[in-house]
């Protein structure tokens, strides 16, 4: 019997992805390709994608599922804030979406896809509590209680780049200030080993790293800063949902053990004692493909249940 697939789709800033998935987290089918700045030019690509999808399947599709950076709001159905396409906001992309595509689709915040992909496929396989960090230009959170996604009651839950760790600190997109996300995100770590070091002609956190595995002490303690607010971060939460993992995703873990080491010391320092005995922060494991792994399996999910 052939194996029937789900597919993915994760809207980003920069790039749409999307593919296969099959019922064991394989990708039997991936891509990506640039966004359009448009509503209509996504739709466009998203159809000409899904076509495509169709003729590469191997086997049958089941469901749709779609991750996106924004304010979704599941009582709505609606994108209320997309910081990265205005374009979306308020633009009713489910029905749009499911005139295009003939199987269930589903829509979900894309942190909180990438979040249920590590939990059915990645590093949260196996446990019943989990939330994923994702450290990049920005900070993205996912939250797994009880072996089910928990979306709020509005479907705004998990936006974990914006918890204050620093009343005193920069001014945020979201309009308040020193946000988990302006203290410990890549552009972050990058203007703080600038001003440590005067070397203005570094632009990227790669770059810092690589300086920082050179024993540059500068990138190291900009690496340590960054730590350290992560830490408080994960110290809210641990104290708040005693989680059984921590996940750290997103392209700052390419640092690796550098980056992981001194997170884990400082989320002990931050964390009620208690809760963090019980939980481990570790590194995410399905990297840029988590969000449409996760969006394919969760539209796989209500698919499943329905039929
Ligand atoms: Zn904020």
């Amino acid at each position: 019997m052939t194996s029937s697939y789900n597919a993915g789709f994760d809207i980003g800033g920069t790039q749409i992805k999307y593919g296969l998935v099959d019922p064991e987290g394989r990708l039997a089918v991936k891509g990506k390709v640039r966004s359009p700045e448009t509503m209509a030019g996504m739709l466009a690509v998203i159809g000409e994608t899904w076509a495509s999808l169709k003729k590469k399947a191997p086997g049958p599709i089941r469901a749709c599922g779609f991750g996106i950076a924004g304010f979704y709001g599941t009582r709505e159905r609606k994108i209320l804030q997309s910081p990265n396409f205005p374009s979306l906001n308020g633009y009713p992309i489910l029905p749009a979406l499911r005139r295009t595509i003939d199987v269930p689709v589903r829509i979900g915040n894309d942190a909180n896809m990438a979040a249920y992909g590590e939990f059915r496929h990645g590093a949260g396989r196996g446990v019943r509590s989990l939330v994923l960090l994702t450290v990049g230009t920005g900070i993205g959170g996912g939250l797994i209680l009880n072996g089910k996604l928990w979306q709020g009651e509005g479907g705004f839950a998990g936006e974990l780049g914006h918890i204050t760790v620093n009343p005193d600190g920069e001014p945020c997109g979201c309009g308040r200030r020193g946000c988990l996300e302006t203290e410990a995100s890549a552009p972050r770590l990058v203007r703080r080993y600038r001003a440590l070091s005067g070397r203005t002609e570094v632009t990227d956190s790669r770059e810092v790293y690589l300086r920082a595995k050179a024993g540059d002490p500068d990138a190291l303690a900009s690496f340590r800063e960054l730590a350290r607010w992560l830490g408080i971060g994960i110290g809210i939460i641990v104290t708040a949902l005693d989680p059984e993992k921590i996940l750290i995703g997103g392209g700052v873990v390419s640092a690796g053990r550098l980056l992981l080491d001194p997170v884990v010391e400082e989320a002990r320092r931050w964390s009620h004692p208690i809760p963090f005995a019980g939980c481990r922060v570790e590194k995410a494991a399905l990297g840029n493909d988590a969000g449409l792994v996760g969006a394919a399996a969760w539209a796989g999910l209500r698919a499943g249940r329905r039929g």
